[in-house]
């Protein structure tokens, strides 16, 4: 980080390094050339900041939507529509429409209903939707459960007892064309044996619609991967290749085949710092308050997963001195979830000092709200 830069940023604001998510693109590139077969799709969700989506899309990544607003933004950028899916339980008639008007690559469709109305919007407009059958594999991907997405009890994807049925009904349908299966375990996923299950899982489907003479252009396994919270800098690239290997070792695939893989987080977390400034120190009989300009508002993570974020001073070199002192870091929001951390071991802070929540460059930005009618946070982009 430019120090310069910084100590004129208004807070709060995210900070962006471009180039380190130039290297993150790089890596992961590399790691997914292992095999031919394999395609990735960035998750638009985790960012959609134009800059970012068009350093990924020069890239050559495809790009996983979930709203009208997001294809939008996506075909912005410059990603071409054939690369393009487009993912979600609750999409409207409108975002359908819209869809279908730019030729997507793919909806990734959750229901038996939404594939009937995905077939009439497509036959009123003369053409033919491509789909993938969201499943839902019941796998548990051992991760915080506001962010599983994999178990019976979830929202999304298809059943597996009525998968059959929703095949059958695909191919029923005139206007739509029945490209593949889909998959999301979840997400912040650190165990790889999560995977390995999802694997174990696809294989058996794939096998099973083999046998009556059905094969799917596309597997699409979703996203997920994690990244490492609470030592950013030891672990700012994650490791997609053994990401990428694990699905070229255990997936059963014929030749012609294509794997989807959509990645948010692993891409753009760490890459992004929340910068905000200290207001006020309060010690209290049982604690030491740091109330930071930035709330819950700006970076909702902790307040909604209990999330944990690596806090650090950006030292000024001014006097803070080395004794280490234990803070509560909170914003200024009415909100007693508005915690950024508890018990942070900092250097002794003073008002106006700075401090950087780190890896927060995915839903990070893009979540945040005005509740309390705060100002949205800005953007600083460095490296570019
Ligand atoms: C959110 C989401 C992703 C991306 O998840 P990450 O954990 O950010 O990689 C991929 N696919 C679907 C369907 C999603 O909902």
């Amino acid at each position: 980080m430019d120090n310069d830069l910084l100590k004129s940023a208004s807070t709060p604001i995210y900070y962006y390094d471009a180039d380190l998510l130039r290297r993150t693109l790089e890596a992961l590139t590399t790691a997914a050339a292992i095999d031919h077969r394999f395609k990735v799709h960035y998750a638009v969700k985790a960012n959609a900041r134009p800059e970012i989506l068009s350093i990924i899309q020069n890239t050559g990544l495809g790009a996983d939507c979930v709203s009208e607003g997001e294809i939008k933004a996506a075909v912005n950028a410059g990603f071409p529509a054939d690369r393009i899916v487009f993912a979600g339980v609750g999409k409207t008639d409108k975002e359908i429409r819209l869809g279908l008007s730019y030729d997507i690559e793919c909806f990734n469709v959750e229901s038996m209903p939404e594939l009937e109305v995905i077939n009439s919007l497509a036959s009123k407009l003369g053409t033919v939707a491509n789909v993938a059958l969201r499943v839902n594999p019941e796998i548990d991907a051992h991760t915080h459960r506001y962010i599983t997405t994999g178990l019976s009890e979830n929202k999304f994807g298809i059943p597996m007892s009525q998968l059959d049925q929703a095949v059958d009904m695909a191919h029923s349908m005139s206007n739509v064309k029945l490209r593949g299966l889909h998959f999301h375990i979840g997400s912040q996923l650190t165990q790889l044996d999560s995977y390995i299950l999802l694997c174990e899982r696809i294989n058996d489907l794939t096998e099973h619609y083999l046998k009556q003479g059905i094969e799917f252009e596309i597997i699409n396994v979703g996203g997920g991967l994690g990244i490492d919270y609470n030592d950013p800098d030891a672990n700012p690239i994650p490791d997609f290749k053994s990401y990428f290997e694990l699905f070229h070792k255990n997936l059963k695939l014929s030749q012609s085949q294509e794997v989807h893989f959509e990645l948010g987080r692993a891409i753009v977390a760490q890459c992004g710092s929340l910068l905000t400034r200290i207001l006020y120190i309060k010690e209290t009989p049982t604690k030491r308050f740091a109330i930071v300009d930035a709330g819950m508002t700006d970076l909702i993570r902790p307040a909604l997963y209990q999330a944990h974020h690596k806090i650090e001073l950006i030292d000024d070199n001014t006097e803070n001195n080395c004794t280490l002192l234990k803070y509560d870091i909170v914003g200024p929001i009415c909100e007693s979830s508005d915690v950024f951390d508890t018990d942070v071991e900092l250097p002794q802070l003073k008002r106006g000092d700075m401090l950087a929540i780190r890896s927060a460059g995915a839903y990070g930005e893009i979540m945040a709200s005005q509740y309390n009618l705060r100002r949205l946070p800005g953007a600083i982009l460095d490296n570019q």
